[in-house]
């Protein structure tokens, strides 16, 4: 096997998404020095944008880009939810605590920005990682053909992660829901206030969220797309002329914000996939000193918008978890591979009860949408109602100093 010349590295991240940019910047807040191996040749930021609720927020803040991020968004004060079926018109529970829409390019540009020089190596595929047999270091295989040895991992890698396949755990699972995400953007401001709107008919559900007064994030949802052909092979124009045909019998302002939509911002995802609350619980996430965080260990459905925001804390206690075993920076120094994992065993001690409530709250949200039977409807409904009563207590959840 060919050896890279330098093949040793302190912490890999592998994935330089949202999860392994924060993971990075949080852990050289604490003076640590990692690698993120993305495959991409550029940050890739598909999906338009990101709705933050103010767990996000505290995470962002603690990794200090918040105030950053605060300036290019405006806040959501106000949520509204309309269904055209019976013409009912209904308010969202927003306003009380802090809630934005954020590019996805601009939140991972400041993540990458405020990594040291070459933090991100980009163009670089991990095929597999494995323990070495005698010493149980984690080696990663490169597509190059090269190969890197590491004292830590850490899987950041996405739902369709190759490492927590190396762990046993893969997102089979999927709803049959697909999503539409992009951007319209209004040179002389656009008329939805700083409000959240969702409006739905029949099976289809739009969502708006402005992210400046200019700029408007939406989305829309349905099993109405894959029946006809398959989307996902179709130019940007296509998809906006299927989306736009839709919601031809909504509101003229929804109308008419896909059919202005930016053709570059639109993402069409076919399936929801998501690892089931069950997986949480019974996985450990952890062989050796090689974990993993986002969606990687949690991926999720996104009706509690929380996927990302659940990803930005797994890296503040992901970071603080290894500074406080190892003594920050220390890592380079004479740290026991016991110490790593005691580190990575208090990470995933904390994280597992939280990403359990969310992961099982949006799969019971996915269900209800995915499900024709009326009798399965109402079983999520009476689970939501009897664990999640208090909706929205999730995004006070805080995951504390870094
Ligand atoms: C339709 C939809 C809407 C959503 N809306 C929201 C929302 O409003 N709010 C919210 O908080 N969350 C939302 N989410 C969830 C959110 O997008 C994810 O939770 C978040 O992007 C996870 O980040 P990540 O870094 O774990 O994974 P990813 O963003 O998938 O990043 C993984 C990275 O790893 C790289 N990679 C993969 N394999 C390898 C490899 N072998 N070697 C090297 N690199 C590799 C990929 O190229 C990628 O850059 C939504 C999800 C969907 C599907």
């Amino acid at each position: 096997m060919e050896m890279a010349e330098d093949a040793s590295e302190n912490i890999v991240i592998v994935g330089g998404g949202i999860c392994g940019l924060a993971t990075a910047l949080a852990l050289h807040r604490k003076g640590i020095k990692s690698l993120v191996l993305e495959r991409s040749e550029s940050l890739r930021a598909s999906g338009a944008a990101i709705i933050v609720h103010s767990n996000g927020w505290r995470a962002l803040d603690q990794l200090g880009v918040a105030s950053y991020l605060r300036q290019l968004t405006v806040p959501i004060l106000s949520g509204q939810f309309h269904s055209l079926d019976d013409d009912k018109l209904q308010k969202l529970p927003v306003g009380k605590d802090e809630l934005r829409c954020v590019k996805r390019i601009d939140l991972m540009t400041i993540l990458a920005d405020n990594l040291p020089q070459n933090s991100v190596r980009f163009g670089c595929n991990v095929l597999s990682v494995e323990l070495d047999s005698t010493t149980s270091t984690p080696v990663l295989q490169l597509e190059d053909g090269t190969s890197l040895n590491a004292k830590v991992v850490i899987g950041c890698d996405g739902v369709n992660s190759t490492i927590s396949h190396m762990m046993g755990v893969m997102p089979r699972n999927i709803f049959n829901i697909c999503v539409v995400r992009g951007f319209t953007s209004y040179s002389s401001g656009h008329d939805f206030d700083s409000s959240f709107k969702m409006t739905k008919k029949n099976n289809v559900q739009v969502g708006l969220m402005p992210i400046t007064t200019n700029l408007v994030y939406w989305f829309i949802t349905g099993k109405y797309i894959s029946q006809k052909f398959k989307i996902s092979q179709q130019s940007h124009k296509v998809i906006r002329d299927i989306t736009a045909g839709s919601v031809k019998d909504f509101p003229s302002s929804i109308k008419e914000m896909v059919e202005n939509c930016s053709l570059e911002s639109l993402h069409f995802s076919e399936y929801l996939r998501y690892q089931a609350p069950w997986d949480i619980v019974r996985r450990r996430f952890r062989d050796g000193t090689v974990t993993v965080a986002g969606d990687a260990m949690h991926a999720m459905t996104p009706f509690i918008a929380q996927g990302g925001s659940a990803s930005l804390e797994d890296g503040v206690v992901l970071a603080r978890c290894l500074a406080q075993k190892t003594s920050a920076g220390n890592l380079s120094g004479r740290v026991s591979k016991k110490m790593v994992e005691e580190a990575l065993d208090e990470y995933l001690k904390e994280r597992k009860p939280r990403v359990l409530r969310l992961s099982l709250q949006s799969y019971l949200f996915g269900k209800m949408h995915d499900t024709s039977s009326k009798f399965i409807k109402f079983i999520c409904i009476v689970f939501l109602t009897l664990i999640f009563y208090d909706s929205h207590g999730h995004t006070r959840y805080d995951c504390g100093s870094l």
